[in-house]
């Protein structure tokens, strides 16, 4: 895609600090570094969310999540590693170009994730799971 910036990196139209790369995956150093080691995997191919990927897409972003992030483990030796992944503005994406972030965690780095759990009855799962399970089985 001409104007998105991801692709751009890609192609080496715009310069990225790249620590791993294979035949679908490309994955570089986040220029905002919440913590130090935090990085971005990226499909190479554009692909604007989770949605849209295919089999073997959604492997190899998989296969290279789990390497990168032992590296980052052994690089850094971080309390956590928080895996985080956006699609769509209200879920908090900005680059509309597939990616996961692989994040470094130290107790007290003021990243907050609030996750506001209802505990809803067991029905209420039986029915949320019918809908999903009706979809996939299509
Ligand atoms: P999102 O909010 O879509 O999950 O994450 C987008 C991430 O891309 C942000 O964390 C932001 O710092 C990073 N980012 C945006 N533009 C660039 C860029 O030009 N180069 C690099 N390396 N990271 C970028
Ligand atoms: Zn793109």
């Amino acid at each position: 895609m001409t104007d998105c910036v991801f692709c751009k990196i890609v192609a080496k139209q715009i310069p990225a600090t790249v620590v791993h790369e294979d035949e679908l995956t490309l994955a570089f150093m986040d220029i905002g570094q919440v913590n130090p080691g935090h990085v971005l995997v990226a499909l190479k191919a554009h692909a604007e969310n989770l949605y849209t990927l295919d089999d073997a897409q959604a492997a190899a972003v998989a296969r290279s999540c789990a390497r990168v992030a032992r590296a980052i483990r052994d690089a850094f030796a971080p309390d956590g590693l928080s895996v985080y992944q956006a699609n769509g503005k209200p879920a908090g994406q900005t680059v509309f170009h597939y990616h996961v972030h692989l994040l470094p965690r130290h107790a007290g780095d003021g990243m907050e994730l609030t996750w506001p759990v209802k505990n809803p009855p067991r029905e209420k799962l039986e029915e949320y799971a019918a809908k999903i399970r009706a979809r996939l089985a299509r």
